[in-house]
């Protein structure tokens, strides 16, 4: 199998998998217990805490574990607004968010707060500029993503964070990392970002974890879950241990190589871009400046079917976020593509492990699918 669909999510290396199964068998105690194989396993999760944390560029304390980045952004959203409610209830984000982000949103719409969607242009960016012309003095929360992971679109998350300690905004600002976080560099500390969501498993760590950075204007964060006060009192539920182990191990791998894999996974986007923009059909959807993912459209073929042979011919890719599960993208829609266009996109995602072969065989499949089907009317 060729496998290209890495902003899905990844394959896990092996020692991260015999570290999962390690904790499993061997530091099974609840992190809470009071005897000492609770208190290895609450050391075992301060060690992952300060791993992941580190390389997040943040102190440990700031960083508390959830279930996914799913969990971490509805938390980041709910506290936020909570937190100012008392100064206003405007909402700014993008309207190519992930449905992590534009459902809580959907929500505090529905119990009041007024949201604005940024809409990008065809780049599949959104811009400062944009950002500012709607900043109110009512807005308590800006939520833009870091990388967009349909288009691999970097936002001006950095630019935002100025802007608001320039104008001295109450609003506090998130951005959905998970597509970001050891893909482009960035450090928490300096980000600027009051709230940042990151997943386990788009870096190799298994399904299941994630953690949400709480910065120093986050003051007594409503929880989402609320019981035993786990997690600091801030996010209840006892602790993962191994997927936590899993994350952690994760991270450890990838930061170990990480200038050298980012290189391998820009070079393989920009072989990907020419061998495949050479093919009859293909052109490029956005701009995106990710290492690792590539929007492209095989205009006026479904892209469901197209997903679907280049699967059964053992090429792994997809039609855009995973999460939409065949449904057209919002991402798509708000950037404005033309209709036969916006019906063929097709996203390629690669990680640290892809090889210039299977960019190869990719082209050759698509070429084939191309060749052997008939585009709509
Ligand atoms: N945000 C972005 C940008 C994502 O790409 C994803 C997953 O694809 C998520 C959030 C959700 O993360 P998880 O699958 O860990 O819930």
């Amino acid at each position: 199998m060729i496998y290209l669909d890495h902003a899905a999510t990844t394959p896990v290396p092996a020692e991260v998998a015999d570290a999962v199964r390690d904790a499993l068998v061997n530091s099974f105690g609840n992190p809470s217990a009071q005897y000492p194989c609770g208190h290895e396993a609450r050391q075992l999760v301060a060690r992952c805490r300060e791993t992941v944390a580190r390389a997040l560029g943040c102190e440990a304390e700031r960083l508390a574990f959830t279930s996914c980045g799913t969990e971490s952004d509805n938390w980041a959203l709910r506290l936020a607004a909570h937190q100012l409610r008392h100064v206003g209830r405007h909402i700014i984000t993008t309207a190519v968010e992930h449905s992590a982000v534009l459902e809580p949103c959907r929500r505090l719409a529905e119990e009041g707060w007024e949201v604005t969607y940024l809409k990008p242009g065809r780049d599949g960016c959104v811009t400062l500029a944009q950002v500012e012309d709607v900043l109110r003095e009512d807005t308590v929360l800006i939520s833009v993503m870091l990388v967009n992971n349909e288009t691999g679109c970097v936002m001006p998350v950095r630019e935002i964070a100025e802007l608001l300690k320039r104008r001295g905004a109450a609003a506090l600002l998130h951005t959905d990392a998970v597509q970001g976080f050891l893909k482009v560099p960035f450090s928490a500390e300096t980000l600027g970002a009051d709230l940042i969501s990151i997943s386990g498993h788009k870096v190799g760590a298994p399904k299941g974890v994630g953690a949400l950075y709480l910065g120093e204007r986050i003051k007594n964060p409503l929880p989402l879950l609320a019981g035993g006060g786990q997690e600091d009192g801030r996010r209840s539920g006892t602790e993962a241990t191994a997927q936590l182990v899993g994350f952690a191990k994760a991270v450890e791998l990838r930061c170990e190589r990480l200038d050298a894999s980012l290189a391998h996974m820009a070079a393989l986007r920009d072989y990907a871009l020419d061998k495949l923009l050479a093919i009859d059909g293909v052109e490029r959807v956005g701009n995106g400046t990710a290492p690792h993912i590539l929007a492209i459209s095989l205009a006026g073929y479904p892209s469901a079917n197209v997903v679907e042979d280049l699967g059964a011919q053992g090429v792994c890719i997809s039609a855009g976020s995973a999460c939409h599960r065949g449904k057209a993208s919002h991402v798509y829609e708000a950037m404005g593509l033309p209709k036969k266009v916006k019906a063929g996109v097709l996203r390629v995602s690669f990680g640290p492990e892809t090889q210039q072969s299977e960019i190869d065989a990719l082209a050759d499949a698509l070429r084939r699918h191309r060749d052997t089907r008939f585009p709509m009317l």
